[in-house]
C-alpha cells in the first residue's frame, strides 16, 4: 500500500506479474541478446492487438521514427512536416537525417495536428516546389489525430505519413487502432508510457516488405551472407530479449491499464468539470482515448490562478503534475524552423494553459481524492 505521504506520480511502471516469468525464460534458454523468443512473441502480441500485418521491436520509439524516416528516403536538405505540440523525440530523428522539420499547429478538439494548418503548410511548400518527404503525425496523451482528414490531404499530395503513436497504444479512431493509419506506426515502451519494457519501441506497418527493411536497418543493415557484408549504412536498434520479456507480460495487462487510465480520467472529470474555467481534454466523437495522461486546460482569468501556479502548488504537496508539452516551434533548438498555425496559435495556448495530472494506475482512489482536494484548494 502506498502511503498518502509518498509522492503521487504522473505515470510510473506498473507490472502485471508475468513479466519476471518471461525474463526468467530468457535466462533459462540463455537468449540474452537483442533477439529471441520473447522478441518474436512480443511482436506477435502487438500485431494481434493492433491488427497490423507486421512489426519490428526496437530499442526505443525514437529509433522507430528514425528508421521510418530513413526508409521513406528522408535525407539531407529534405523537408518533413511534424506536429509542433509533442515531445522532442518526434522531431529529433528528422534532424539526425539532415532534413529540416516544419512544425504544424494543433486543433483544440483533438489537441493534435490541425488539418487546416497542415493544408496551409502544403500550399506554401507546393508553391515553393518543395513538398515534404514525409509527415510525422503525433497522437498526444492517448488521443488519435484526425486521421481521415490528415490522410486525405497527405494522399492528395502523395506524401507518406508516419504515426507517432508512442502515447496512444490501444486508442482507436473510428474503430481502428491508433498507429495503423500511416505508412508506419511507432510505439514507445519507455518507463512512463502506458506499458513499458523499461525502454523500448516498435515499428509497425501493413507493408511487410518495409518492416523487413526496418529489421535489416535495425541490425546494421547486414546482407544475407555468412560473412559480414553491408550494402548500406544501418543502426544497432533491436530490442533486447530481456526487455521483450517484460513487454510480453505487459501486453497481458494492456486492456486493464487502459480501463484504469480511463477511470482515473473520469474521476477527475466528475470532480472538476463543473468548475467554470476548467476544461478537460476532449475525446473526439467516434474515437477512443486511452487517457495515458489525464489533462485539462485552465482559464487563469476565470480562476485567478495560472496552470503553472497549480502545478507548483501540487508539487509542494508531493504531487507530480506538469505543464503540457512545450511546442517544438517554441524550443530554442528549433528557433529557425518554420511553423504553420491555425487562426490562433493553439499549441502555444495548450502549452500555456494545459496541465497533466497524476495518472498513475498504481495511484489509489484515496490518493486521487487528495489530488482533487488540492486542486480545489489552490483555486480558492
Ligand atoms: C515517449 C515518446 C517518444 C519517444 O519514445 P522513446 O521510446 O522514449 O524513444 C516519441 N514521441 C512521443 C510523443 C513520446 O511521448
Amino acid at each position: 500500500m502506498m502511503k498518502l505521504s509518498s509522492r503521487i506520480l504522473l505515470s510510473s511502471p506498473h507490472m502485471g506479474g508475468a513479466e519476471q516469468k518471461y525474463v526468467q525464460e530468457a535466462f533459462d534458454t540463455n537468449w540474452i541478446a537483442p533477439l529471441g523468443n520473447n522478441v518474436n512473441q512480443f511482436e506477435n502480441q502487438v500485431k494481434e492487438f493492433t491488427g497490423s500485418k507486421s512489426a519490428c521491436a526496437l530499442s526505443s520509439g525514437t529509433a522507430g521514427i528514425h528508421i521510418a524516416l530513413d526508409i521513406l528516403g528522408v535525407g539531407q536538405g529534405d523537408i518533413v512536416f511534424c506536429s509542433s505540440l509533442t515531445f522532442i523525440a518526434s522531431a529529433n530523428p528528422i534532424v539526425y537525417l539532415g532534413a529540416k522539420p516544419v512544425f504544424i499547429d494543433s486543433d483544440l478538439e483533438s489537441w493534435n495536428m490541425s488539418p487546416v494548418a497542415l493544408e496551409r503548410a502544403f500550399r506554401a511548400y507546393e508553391a515553393k516546389g518543395n513538398l515534404p518527404k514525409a509527415v510525422v503525425v503525433v497522437n498526444l496523451y492517448g488521443q488519435s489525430a484526425r486521421m481521415d482528414k490528415i490522410l486525405e490531404i497527405c494522399n492528395r499530395y502523395n506524401v507518406p505519413v508516419i504515426e507517432d503513436a508512442a502515447e496512444s497504444l490501444g486508442a482507436k479512431y473510428k474503430g481502428k487502432m491508433s498507429g495503423t493509419f500511416g505508412k508506419f506506426g511507432v510505439y514507445s515502451f519507455n518507463g512512463n508510457k502506458i506499458i513499458t519494457t523499461s525502454g523500448g519501441g516498435m515499428i509497425i506497418s501493413d507493408d511487410e516488405e518495409k518492416i523487413q527493411k526496418a529489421l535489416k536497418k535495425a541490425t546494421q543493415s547486414r546482407d544475407q551472407a555468412i560473412h559480414y557484408q553491408h550494402s548500406e549504412v544501418g543502426y544497432n536498434y533491436r530490442l533486447s530479449n530481456i526487455s521483450a520479456g517484460i513487454g510480453r507480460g505487459q501486453m497481458e495487462v494492456l486492456d486493464q491499464r487502459i480501463d484504469e487510465k480511463r477511470e482515473i480520467f473520469n474521476r477527475y472529470s466528475d470532480a472538476l468539470k463543473d468548475i467554470n474555467g476548467i476544461e478537460m481534454m476532449p475525446e473526439m466523437e467516434d474515437t477512443y482515448h486511452n487517457r495515458w495522461l489525464s489533462t485539462m486546460t485552465v482559464d487563469p482569468e476565470m480562476l485567478g490562478v495560472t496552470a503553472l501556479e497549480i502545478v507548483e502548488y501540487l508539487g509542494e504537496n508531493n504531487i507530480e503534475a506538469r505543464p503540457v508539452w512545450k511546442p517544438m516551434h517554441m524550443q530554442p533548438v528549433f528557433e529557425d524552423c518554420e511553423y504553420f498555425s491555425e487562426e490562433t496559435d493553439n499549441s502555444k495556448y495548450l502549452y500555456e494553459n494545459g496541465i497533466c495530472l497524476p495518472s498513475d494506475t498504481k495511484m489509489t482512489e484515496e490518493q486521487q481524492k487528495f489530488v482533487i482536494e488540492k486542486i480545489k484548494e489552490v483555486l480558492n
